[in-house]
């Protein structure tokens, strides 16, 4: 059977018509039909907006040579901060942990004594860790600590390639000592 031959709901297929350049274009609102005029002003309206992007400057940054600015209250790594002394705030009350609403501080206290004055108050954290895994960053450490000893800085890039490594040590979180301390313990020379 050929092509001609063929039947749809009993009549003979009809071949397509051919459509003309406006077929299927909705009519424009005003009835109006477009015109080169119109598309040559609207093709000048969006290079014109691109044009004004591609001179303005650049808001890539070239990361990681270039790091955007944190905001003031941007709540990034932990910190165990010192006095000026170089003692250290922490007096291990564990309210911080206590705060804490994931779980993830560990304060094991110990008693200052006159040979080894660690804090100023009568306990210091002989262990303090943080479990940056399960950290949240929100901040209610912070709050909770009477001496503003732990602080959550603007650091963010925290990536590691162990899980070992996210449980962040005392000697990790505590600050380093202010440069006049140490040069006084260095003088001193090794204990
Ligand atoms: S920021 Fe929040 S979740 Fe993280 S250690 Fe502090 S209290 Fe816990
Ligand atoms: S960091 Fe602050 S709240 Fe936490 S144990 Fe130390 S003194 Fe207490």
């Amino acid at each position: 059977m050929s092509d001609e031959d063929r039947e749809v709901d009993g009549k003979p297929d009809q071949p397509t018509p051919l459509r003309g350049p406006d077929e299927g274009v909705p009519p424009h609102p005003e009835g109006k039909r477009p015109s080169v005029a119109a598309d040559i002003t609207a093709l000048a309206t969006g290079l014109k907006t691109t044009l004004g992007e591609f001179f303005s400057p650049a808001v890539t940054l070239e990361y990681p040579e270039d790091k955007s600015p944190r905001s003031e209250r941007y709540r990034g790594r932990h910190y165990l901060r010192r006095y000026e002394n170089g003692l250290e705030r922490c007096i291990g009350c564990e309210l911080c942990a206590a705060a804490c609403p994931v779980g993830c501080i560990l304060v094991i206290a110990a008693e200052n004594t006159d040979e080894n004055r660690v804090s100023p108050g009568e306990r210091y954290a002989k262990t303090y860790e943080i479990n940056m895994l399960r950290c949240i960053f929100c901040g209610y450490c912070e709050d909770a600590c009477p001496v503003q000893a732990i602080v959550l800085g603007p650091e963010y890039e925290l990536s590691d390639t162990s899980r070992e490594k996210f449980i962040y040590t005392k000697e990790k979180l505590l600050e380093p000592l202010p440069p006049d301390v140490q040069a006084r313990l260095d003088s001193k020379g090794p204990k």
